[in-house]
């Protein structure tokens, strides 16, 4: 758990995929890579699938929902789906926190590994809210392009993990950034997807950025030119990381990373000339 003054962030996992290294790597050189994250003898890559939940201004708050029970059996053997530490669920429950108990929820974006947890679909097949009471809120811009997919990225853009939620009126759709409560803010954060918003926590002058995939690894934040395949704007999330680059040298914030297995949180810091994260002790629930 971290304390950002009298905001409580705790990491909680809802699994590990394995991914093809082309996804979250694109074009570095394998080489590099491969040297920070090994991957398996079928060129798969661990991601962890980090979601939060953040104690503030009495509310509790919850940040991505994972895949939830939405990955089909051979999408499940397909990206080798573990869960060690269990599910978000699972870990909501061992924190004391009821899904009936959520009050908030913020989608960082709209990707099946981020947002299919929303939703639940019943034995009779009706789609409903895994957190009944909660209001949900997104980016309009990411929900706009969400709702019309395109070749690209038709896969990861499922409607059933939002569209029933707006159309009921739980869903919030954000223009720009937004103190959702006091204290926590979706920021928007363009490049992986032009809608993507990161959730940046402040109090007591204390700051911590959850990141989202504008950089999925520790190591996709401290190079400006290392980014995922899956980002539809690269040389804009290259523009967004320097702006939040210079921000954390500046304030010495916690960032948190969603799906490096390895480092889940540190600071960005400049030592000997060089810039780099340095990790500090975190784990899961
Ligand atoms: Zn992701």
């Amino acid at each position: 758990m971290f304390n950002i003054s009298s905001i409580e962030i705790h990491l909680i996992s809802d699994g590990v995929v394995w991914m093809d290294s082309g996804g979250p790597w694109g074009l570095v050189p394998r080489a590099l890579w491969s040297r920070y994250l090994p991957p398996d003898d079928q060129h798969r890559v661990p991601m962890v699938l980090t979601c939060l939940l953040v104690r503030a201004a009495g509310k509790t708050i919850v940040v991505d929902t994972g895949y939830g029970d939405k990955l089909p059996p051979k999408m499940q053997e397909l990206f080798n789906l573990q869960r060690a530490h269990g599910t978000l669920i699972d870990g909501l429950q061992r924190l004391g926190v009821t899904p009936e108990e959520v009050d908030i929820v913020i989608d960082t974006h709209l990707h099946g590994d981020h947002c299919a947890g929303n939703t639940r679909v019943t034995a009779s097949g009706e789609v409903v809210a895994t957190f009944p009471n909660a209001t949900y809120y997104v980016q309009r811009r990411e929900y706009e392009d969400a709702m019309q997919p395109n070749e690209r990225t038709r896969a990861t853009y499922q409607p059933v993990n939002y569209a029933p939620l707006v159309e009921a009126g739980q869903m919030i759709l954000l223009d720009g950034d937004t103190a959702i409560v006091p204290g926590v803010k979706g920021v928007v954060c363009p490049g992986h997807t032009p809608g993507m918003q990161c959730v940046l926590i402040e109090d007591g002058g204390e700051s911590a950025l959850f990141v989202s995939d504008l950089a999925s690894y520790a190591a996709h934040f401290e190079r400006l030119g290392w980014m995922t395949a899956y980002d539809v704007e690269p040389l804009v999330t290259l523009e967004t990381k320097r702006q939040w680059q210079q921000w954390a040298l500046e304030t010495g914030a916690l960032i948190i990373f969603q799906h490096d297995t390895q480092i889940l949180a540190g600071h960005y810091v400049e030592d000997d000339s060089q810039r780099k994260i340095v990790p500090v002790e975190a784990d899961w629930v």
